[in-house]
């Protein structure tokens, strides 16, 4: 009897969950920036999504090594630091199960800039204007929220410019003085007119000259991952274009709220705005790794 239950308890210990089949390259994780959680296969286990308070994040195929899953879990700017709990959710025996990880969020420490724009893009006034840039920012948080479900980068991203940072990620700004918000993205030098590449292959979602982000271009690269190039002044893509990675999205310029011409350079994942480059690095140093560009 003491044999069959021994021998019970081992077989139970192998279909069990193996949390050791969960990469967590890193427990502590910055505002605004991506956190890469790798799943190994497992006899008997479907991966299904990971949980982070209320929001829940697909887990999705490794596009290169399908017996890989991966999931990228974005934390806001605004996260505050604290203990996080990742509750993922499986399937085994057709069952719903869940399994927990920890993750510390660690104050970003951003650096402080002062900024000064026209007046009118600190304190929009008028009916008409301020119902353009609420329609502007629903129609984009309608775009940023929607997950492809299937990915079109199958190679590493590169920068939409070869050029210097101007500004980086995460500056918490004042506008004017009055207006706070904090950097959205990453600014690249660029006179007027210089060409901008797609950082990967892509679907073009968006085309517009808008109220803030002027002229703007937004790509879906899929499984919920988006990049965002600000203030162009000439577009070289329409809507529902694929575009390959490389390819020129039109010309850089200094349209919308800007203090004088660049690129700023932006992306989200499931909905979140985060560090683009960080992202980036990201992608293409673990989902990617060992591709050539
Ligand atoms: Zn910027």
């Amino acid at each position: 009897m003491k044999v069959v239950i021994a021998f019970l308890v081992f077989t139970f210990s192998l279909l069990a969950f193996d949390i050791t089949k969960v990469e967590l390259p890193t427990h502590k994780v910055k505002n605004g920036k991506s956190l890469f959680i790798e799943f190994l296969e497992q006899k008997g286990i479907e991966y299904k999504s990971v949980k982070v308070a209320k929001k829940s994040f697909q887990i999705f195929d490794n596009p290169i090594e399908t017996r890989k899953k991966y999931v990228i879990i974005p934390f806001s700017y605004y996260e505050k630091p604290e203990n996080k709990t990742l509750n993922i959710k499986y399937i085994e025996d057709k069952k719903i199960k869940y399994e927990t990880l920890l993750v510390k969020v660690i104050d970003g420490k951003y650096e402080k800039e002062e900024i000064q724009v026209s007046k009118e893009k600190v304190n929009p006034q008028g009916k008409e204007l301020k119902a353009r840039i609420s329609k502007e920012y629903n129609e984009a948080m309608k775009i940023y929220n929607t997950v492809s479900p299937s990915s079109y980068i199958q190679t590493p991203f590169i920068m939409p410019l070869k050029s210097k940072i101007t500004s980086a990620f995460g500056k918490a700004r004042t506008y004017n003085g009055s207006l706070k918000g904090y950097h959205s993205g990453t600014d690249f030098r660029a006179k007027v007119g210089t060409p901008i590449i797609a950082a990967n292959d892509a679907r073009v979602v968006l085309v517009k000259d808008r109220f803030y982000s002027g002229g703007t271009v937004l790509l879906d690269h899929g499984e919920g991952i988006y990049t965002c190039y600000f203030h162009m002044s000439k577009f070289d893509v329409k809507k529902g274009d694929l575009v390959k990675k490389g390819e020129c999205l039109g010309l850089s310029g200094k349209s919308g709220r800007v203090t004088g011409p660049h690129l700023h350079f932006s992306a989200r994942i499931n909905g979140v705005q985060v560090d683009p480059l960080q992202l980036i690095s990201l992608i293409n140093n673990n989902l990617l790794k060992g591709k050539k560009e």
